[in-house]
């Protein structure tokens, strides 16, 4: 079977390809030449998704998912959340999403936050939804290299380490991402043709 995931960050591809296994034909945004930029002008995790996976399923016509993912911080009411790519400015720096986020927590004790992963899987036209969740600490400073966006400041419960000194595979068994493709995955199963 044919499906899309709507992306083009290739550390999301790959973190998929690897666990889907060969009954699907993974594509990419390039690989169907969708180079537009799809709206996400939704209010929610929830929303969002579901926007890019209907975009891609009724101007294309693929079966699709798509993820949205935010960084929820308890003593910011959630922010930056669904805002969490844009949160210091429409170029959607890390950099400066970091420093934004560091400099609103300074001096504050209570540093508890999560990220939540929500994926929209449309086929033929209907919709299901799978989410995951990892709560940890906003650490006080950047700590590590891998990973991207919020990971050098974000420590998951139980663990010693952020997530960008984590590798790839240690990230995804624990992560917000991993534990929703997880989901997907469990649920294609019904489809596989192995
Ligand atoms: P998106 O929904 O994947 O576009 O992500 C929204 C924002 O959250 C972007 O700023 C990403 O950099 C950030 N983000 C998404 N997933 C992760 C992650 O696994 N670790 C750290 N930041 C992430």
């Amino acid at each position: 079977m044919k499906l899309v995931f709507a992306t083009n960050n290739p550390h999301k591809l790959q973190e998929i390809n690897q666990l889907l296994g060969n009954s699907f034909e993974l594509l990419s945004l390039n690989d169907i030449h969708c180079y537009e930029e799809i709206p996400e002008n939704q209010e929610t995790i929830e929303g969002n998704a579901a926007e890019k996976s209907f975009y891609i399923y009724n101007k294309y016509g693929f079966n699709c998912f798509a993820d949205d993912t935010g960084l929820e911080i308890d003593t910011l009411n959630g922010e930056p959340g669904v805002y969490s790519a844009r949160y210091a400015g429409e170029e959607k720096s890390s950099e400066k999403n970091i420093e934004l986020v560091l400099q609103k927590l300074a001096k504050i004790k209570n540093r508890k936050a999560r990220f939540k992963t929500v994926i929209s899987l449309v086929i033929d036209g209907r919709e299901i939804q799978f989410e995951g969740i990892v709560t940890g600490l906003i650490l006080e400073e950047k700590r590590g290299t891998t990973g991207f966006g919020y990971d050098p400041i974000f420590q998951p419960d139980k663990s010693h380490l952020s997530f960008a000194e984590m590798t790839m595979e240690e990230k995804g068994k624990i992560s917000h991402r991993g534990r929703a493709v997880q989901k997907l995955v469990e649920y294609l199963s019904q489809f596989s043709t192995e």
